[in-house]
């Protein structure tokens, strides 16, 4: 990335606002249309908002073919990095030790066995179903109270952080850092005067990316979205032996609490933002219950229930943990908002709940096709009617 110090450009072709991994797949991907974008972000760094708290999964097995279409975009991009984008691939730590979905219900496996047959007509025939024998002596750390599993081999993690920095770099865009957007007014002349708090800039047309504060911008500008904020939370356990390495993401398809391996212990998330919405804030207040609900084994939810070493491991005191927060930008249907608002030369690229890791890269290279007018429209339209989701969270 080319980071600016000093003074903002009197104008710009295109202003993103955000430097979240949104914000960058969407710098990349227009600079790479032949658009000459300028990032723009409040806090001192890149990457330091929803996108690092975020536990950088990504998988190919969705209830639906749209977001299935931008996992499979996106991952060929993580996969083939260096090719598409001339950056190096190291820094991305791309593994690929699969998605497993576990239950201990005879209904859950009839409804795993119906997704996965859908999944397989959408091309995906190689998600697997597992009877629990199988999935126990490929992952030997299941329950015997596991009867299926649903599992792709080739779904795993990225470093969010570092997909980030590498697709900034790759477009080549200036951004300027501790620059926070405070005004935004349409031009009479067209285009936008946008006050920031290291001055003023005159943009062509705006992007706005700014993950959880997306709403707040566009109503700067009279914009309604139909974006809601939840807080989100991840139990870091840094060191823990009894981990196995190499497992995969292991999800309790029953609760969908899950975990998977980082550092040298796991991550392990509950099933989907709770409560009532939120407002966006930077800091984003932890849930004191969180790691209990997950981490002990007495409570109905806990990791233990399909992965007993999780309450070994509790009643012998070998865990420490810390609590990571951040918060989901969700619309009515769960899936992103990729396109023009109501006004134009303002476009929007938010909204993408828990999918953004693994959805924005192909999310940028639809806008960036939309605003050039390559592509006339997509499944992700802001202006498109919402049918109510609950499911699909993880
Ligand atoms: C606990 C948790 C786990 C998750 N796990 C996964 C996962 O495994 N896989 C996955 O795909 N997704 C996951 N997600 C979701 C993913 O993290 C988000 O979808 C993604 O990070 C959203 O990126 P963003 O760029 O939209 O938002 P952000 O990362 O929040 O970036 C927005 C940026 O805009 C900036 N900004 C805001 N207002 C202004 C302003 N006025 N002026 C200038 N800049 C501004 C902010 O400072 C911020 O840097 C998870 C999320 C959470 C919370």
């Amino acid at each position: 990335m080319s980071k600016v110090e000093g003074v903002l450009p009197a104008g710009a072709e295109l202003v993103i606002i955000g430097a979240g991994v949104v914000g960058a797949a969407t710098a990349f991907w227009t600079a790479r249309a032949g658009l000459s974008p300028v990032v723009l972000e409040a806090l001192p760094a890149p990457a330091s908002l929803t996108t690092p708290v975020s536990t950088g999964a990504f998988r190919l097995q969705f209830d639906n073919l749209e977001e299935t279409r931008l996992a499979r975009e996106s991952v060929r991009l993580f996969l083939d990095f260096s090719e598409i984008t001339g950056e190096d691939s190291g820094p991305l730590a791309v593994r690929q030790p699969g998605y497993l979905w576990a239950t201990t219900s005879e209904d859950r496996a009839e409804e795993q066995r119906r997704l996965a047959a859908r999944q397989h007509s959408w091309g995906q025939t190689d998600i697997e179903t597992l009877t629990g024998d199988e999935a126990r002596r490929r992952f030997p750390y299941l329950s015997p109270e596991v009867v299926h599993a649903r599992y792709r081999a080739g779904d795993g993690f990225v470093d969010p952080r570092a997909l980030t920095s590498c697709l900034l770099r790759a477009s080549k865009a200036p951004l300027h850092t501790s620059c926070r957007v405070v005004s935004l007014r349409e031009r009479p002349s067209g285009g936008f005067d946008i006050g920031t708090d290291q001055g003023p800039i005159r943009a062509e047309q705006v992007v706005i990316a700014a993950g959880p504060f997306s709403a707040k911008l566009a109503a700067l500008l009279g914009e309604e979205l139909p974006l809601q904020v939840r807080p989100r939370h991840k139990v870091v356990v840094p060191d823990l032996a009894r981990v196995p390495p190499d497992a995969p993401m292991t999800i309790d398809d029953d609760t969908g609490v899950h975990w998977r391996p980082a550092l040298s212990g796991a991550h392990v998330l509950d099933a989907a933002p709770r409560g009532p919405d939120a407002e966006p804030v930077e800091d984003v207040p932890t849930d004191p219950d969180m790691a209990f609900r997950v981490l002990d084994p007495s409570r109905r939810e806990a990791a233990a229930r399909i992965s007993p070493f999780w309450g070994e491991a509790w009643r012998r005191g070998e865990l420490s943990w810390t609590v990571d927060s951040g918060q989901y930008t969700m619309t009515p249907d769960r899936r992103p908002l990729i396109g023009q608002t109501s006004i134009e030369g303002m476009w929007v690229n938010s909204g993408y709940s828990g999918h953004g890791i693994m959805c924005s890269p192909a999310g940028g290279r639809i806008l960036a096709d939309l605003i050039t007018s390559r592509l006339e429209d997509s499944p992700f339209s802001p202006h498109r009617t919402f049918v109510k989701r609950i499911s699909d969270h993880i």
